[in-house]
């Protein structure tokens, strides 16, 4: 996959690409990432990327003609072919404005060979940058961001360790939290239920096994696997319950899951 990110702070990406998975990947050849400068694509003295905003306001806003510049460089199919998904690419503006970033959409975004990431500052980006050349406008959660830098480091970090061979083991990636059902049915076995499904993670523990008088769970010690999975599953649903319920309405949960949600439920009530 390549990666395409836009903004007017390129040294910001120094740190977050060159550790853990990002760096592997693009040591791979597996995710190909460019950091495009927005100043470049300006024609002033000052390399001005901002203006005032037309009505008045607060602030300022980011100018369409160096964004729009900066894209017709990178060759890119229209926005029609890729809306219409005749390009297995796109171009994502950050905002808080945007659909709410998820491990669906990150998913979703793992399967193309292009994605470009604009990442806006000030008050924000001229509307037309989102009317006529971005295909998405993604927000990465409900608060206020200096910048789209590191809601696009978020996007990279999320998108590239989805990629094929880029986290060693890849089943880990199928079983983690938000991970739907069908994304890793096939790769695991029946038996591998505990795995999220849309639940939240189940929790962890390595040695010691008895840390400052805090010990594992007996159950992970036993060696039975049937055990571990009913444990890790029951965990999950307990987690998911108390942290996030709302992810319960679209989990995929078997018939033992939902015995064990009721038990769960009448103990709180
Ligand atoms: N005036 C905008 C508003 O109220 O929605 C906020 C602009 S913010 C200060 C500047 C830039 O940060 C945005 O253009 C966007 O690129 C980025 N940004 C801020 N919050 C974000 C979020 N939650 N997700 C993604 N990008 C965000």
């Amino acid at each position: 996959m390549k990666a395409d990110i836009v903004t007017i702070f390129p040294d910001f990406f120094r740190g977050p690409l060159d550790h853990g998975i990002t760096r592997r990947a693009s040591e791979m050849g597996l995710a190909k990432i460019a950091v495009h400068d927005l100043r470049q694509f300006t024609h002033d003295r000052h390399r001005t990327v901002d203006d005032r905003p037309f009505g008045g306001g607060e602030g300022m806003v980011l100018k369409p003609a160096p964004i729009f510049e900066c894209l017709d460089s990178l060759g890119l199919a229209s926005r029609e072919e890729r809306i219409r998904g005749r390009a297995n690419e796109s171009v994502i503006l950050l905002s808080a404005q945007g659909r709410r970033f998820s491990q669906k959409i990150a998913s979703e975004l793992a399967t193309l060979d292009r994605i470009v990431l604009l990442a806006g500052r000030y008050e924000g980006v001229d509307e037309r940058v989102m009317d006529f050349l971005a295909d998405r406008e993604l927000s990465i959660g409900d608060y206020i961001l200096s910048g789209g830098e590191l809601a696009a480091a978020v996007v990279i970090e999320a998108v590239t360790r989805l990629l094929p061979g880029a986290v060693g083991n890849e089943a880990s990636t199928r079983q983690e939290s938000f991970t739907a059902h069908e994304q890793h049915d096939e790769i695991l076995g029946p038996d591998s239920t505990c795995g999220s499904g849309g639940l939240l993670d189940y929790p962890h523990y390595t040695r010691p096994a008895d840390f400052r008088a805090m010990p594992v769970p007996e159950v992970l010690l036993n060696g039975n696997h049937d055990q571990i999975r009913r444990w890790r599953r029951e965990q999950a649903l307990r987690k998911t319950v108390r942290n996030r319920p709302d992810l319960l309405e679209g989990a995929s949960l078997s018939n033992e899951d939902r015995k064990v949600l009721d038990r769960i439920k009448d103990c709180l009530n």
